[in-house]
């Protein structure tokens, strides 16, 4: 059978990966000229790298680890000390560091009473009001995405300082935006995993661009299985046959109908409900699309002549929109040529910033990062980048966890991938992995119940 999937991101290139290995004829279209989706790289005029973001793989990510053993790509990170290393004006250097000899949760919670980032007794209301979610199962999770987190952090007990001196941080990085606008779910789910799963909070860096570490030797091994990776292969519309009520085709940007026997939507939610026809937006699975609205951030990359940092891990910060930051030839061994620090950015909240012009831009970066490290005035700045991306992870605001879809639609031969459809886990590539699962479980379904099959397959003879 022949699948054809729009999205070359991590969820479209699982889902490939899966179907070849059951014996599939795969197509992957991607409109870009690159592949990878949000965590995609390609080079600049200067033959530098550009990140569409920095991207932190925890242990916790058990599906994308052994997705990525399966393709030979199990070497592609560099582990870190279990750490969140604090820059902060008032504080300097500062961390919160998983304790390695204790199993989980006493790991954290250990780490939570040595922590300069919070007085003694926010630690000891920190420790109780966490209690629930540290031993907490999905459906307690599940119960508490109507509200937001920094109300649900309030009405257990912990105060305004541990909200906005740690868990407002935590909420910028897993979400891009602030503890006032996440649901509930969203910070509570990772502290389940972190709590309750050991390694689950080592975190790796890919030890150089992921274009050449994760998506060029992914195309490679997919081509070997005569899979075909279209890039430059925009989707502008699903075709749907209201007769059959099945889809019939993607049609690209330039009038070619690639045609399969079935079809899967590995692209953002904004992206897919732009290609929808008519007939399925009004169907209500489709509709309930809208309420997932994709969320603005920027990556920065500032490039100075010389080291201006030391830290060999993430860095994070509170009060700022510098968020979570590295130093790249710090924290990937292939981007070290000896030069100076590449500092790599995720600004957030963006919402109200992305529209501004590079200058204003870098000098609002700018200020932000020389009060985080001082040391930074005194070094030249090289060159810098942006990297606007007005829609990147589905906004989980409270309320919203609802309407994400299955990956089995109302059309018998249309299935979704992506991070955004329903699975366990948040909106990030363990997620897109996951959601791929999910995926190809229902299409295994599908074709044992025979509700997909060849086209061409000789019809049934009826005497
Ligand atoms: C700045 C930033 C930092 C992040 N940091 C982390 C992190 O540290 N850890 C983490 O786990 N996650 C992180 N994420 C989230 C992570 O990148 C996403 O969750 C993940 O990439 C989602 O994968 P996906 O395959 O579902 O979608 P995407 O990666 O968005 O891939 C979808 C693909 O579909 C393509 N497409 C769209 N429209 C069409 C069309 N019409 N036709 C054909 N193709 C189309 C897109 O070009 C894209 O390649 C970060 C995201 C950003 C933006």
């Amino acid at each position: 059978m022949r699948a054809i999937i729009a999205g070359a991101g991590p969820a479209g290139f699982a889902v490939a990966k899966w179907l070849t290995d059951r014996g599939y004829e795969v197509v992957l279209l991607e409109k870009r000229d690159v592949p990878g989706g949000k965590v995609s790289a390609w080079r600049d005029a200067d033959g530098d790298w550009v990140e569409s973001g920095l991207h932190v793989f925890f242990g916790a990510y058990r599906n994308l680890l052994s997705f990525l053993d399966e393709c030979g790509l199990n070497d592609c990170f560099d582990w870190k000390p279990a750490e969140m290393v604090f820059a902060s004006p008032e504080h300097g250097r500062t961390g919160l560091r998983f304790v390695p000899f204790l199993p989980p949760p006493l790991n954290g919670l250990a780490g939570v009473a040595a922590t300069k980032l919070v007085s003694w007794p926010d630690k000891l209301r920190m420790a109780l009001g966490l209690v629930r979610p540290i031993f907490g199962s999905h459906a307690y999770l599940d119960a508490q995405d109507e509200q937001s987190y920094a109300a649900w952090h309030l009405r257990h007990g912990m105060g305004e300082r541990s909200l906005h001196g740690i868990m407002d941080t935590m909420s910028l990085a897993l979400q891009f935006q602030t503890a006032e606008n996440v649901s509930a779910k969203v910070p509570l789910l990772a502290l389940m995993y972190f709590a309750q799963e050991p390694g689950a909070a080592r975190m790796g860096l890919v030890k150089g661009s992921p274009h050449e570490r994760i998506w060029e030797p992914m195309i490679a091994l997919l081509e070997q299985r005569g899979a075909e990776v279209r890039l430059n292969a925009r989707v502008q519309e699903i075709r749907y046959n209201q007769h059959d009520g099945r889809v019939d085709g993607f049609l690209l940007e330039d009038g070619e109908l690639v045609e399969g026997d079935l079809y899967i939507s590995a692209m953002p939610v904004h992206s897919l409900r732009k290609v929808l026809p008519d007939a399925l937006k009004q169907q209500e699975f489709f509709s309930n699309l809208k309420h997932l609205k994709g969320q603005p951030v920027i990556t920065a990359q500032l490039y100075f002549d010389r080291m201006v940092t030391d830290v060999d891990n993430l860095i994070f910060s509170a009060g700022t929109r510098l968020s979570v930051y590295a130093d790249m030839p710090r924290v990937a061994p292939d981007y070290n040529d000896d030069t100076g620090s590449i500092i790599q950015l995720v600004v957030a909240p963006a919402a109200d910033i992305i529209a501004l012009d590079d200058a204003a831009l870098l000098e609002l970066v700018l200020e932000e990062f020389y009060k985080l490290h001082p040391i930074a005035r005194e070094a030249r700045l090289l060159k810098h980048t942006f990297v606007r991306i007005p829609n990147s992870v589905y906004q989980a605001r409270p309320g919203v966890d609802k309407y994400r879809p299955d990956q089995a639609t109302p059309v018998p031969n249309l299935f979704l991938a992506g991070d955004f459809t329903q699975q366990e886990f948040l909106a990030s590539i363990e997620g897109a992995i996951r959601s791929a699962g999910r995926c190809v479980d229902r299409i295994d379904r599908a074709a044992a119940n025979g509700t997909i099959q060849e086209r061409s397959a000789p019809a049934e003879m009826v005497i």
